[in-house]
């Protein structure tokens, strides 16, 4: 098991867009199964990479017993129905907000080896699929809720256990920071 901490509603990577996969390769691939590993022992529908701290545009997803991930995602709707109901997120752990949401998704992208792959979803599936691809643009689901809703959020958030909003953001130095050019960070 390679389980990895996932970072919590405050911290800056949440809201840093993610770079597009230029490189399907091993270490890659170690981030989608690091991503797999620590979504299911969390108990998750999905988790995106920013989750882990990492800024590539790529996320995993366990929905009604069907386990993979996209990489690159690029979303389109073949309608205009919606969907309403509760929604949560591992940053954001504990709380639920009612979240409209597209009925239908078709999600291109590619897998792990870089092979093109859709995702065609419906109700459960099409939400998480939205919401993890949300997580690439820096968007919380937060940011779907009317703004009432999203006053009721940010009160449980504030009440929460998990919530220090005196936290330093954790950075993640690289081992190898001293040899790079660009110091801290790469
Ligand atoms: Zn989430």
């Amino acid at each position: 098991m390679t389980v990895q901490p996932i970072r919590l509603f405050g911290d800056p990577v949440l809201r840093t867009p993610a770079e597009p996969v230029v490189d399907f390769d091993a270490e890659l691939r170690k981030l989608i199964a690091d991503l797999t590993d620590t979504m299911r022992e969390q108990g998750g529908a999905g988790l995106a990479a920013p989750q882990l701290g990492v800024g590539l545009r790529v996320f995993t997803f366990d929905v009604d017993d069907v386990v993979g991930h996209l990489v690159n995602p690029v979303l389109e709707f073949p309608d205009s129905e919606e969907q309403d109901g509760p929604e949560g997120c591992l940053s954001i752990p504990g709380l639920y907000f009612d979240t409209k949401r597209r009925l239908n998704v078709v999600a291109k992208g590619f897998n792990e080896y870089g092979d093109p792959m859709q995702i065609v979803g419906t109700g459960l599936m099409a939400r998480c699929v939205q919401h993890e691809t949300d997580h690439l643009d820096g968007v919380l689901f937060l940011d779907r809720l009317d703004p009432k809703g999203r006053k009721e959020a940010m009160k449980a958030i504030r009440q929460a256990e998990w919530y220090d909003p005196g936290a330093p953001p954790v950075v993640k130095v690289s081992p190898h920071a001293a040899a790079s050019p660009f110091g801290l960070g790469g």
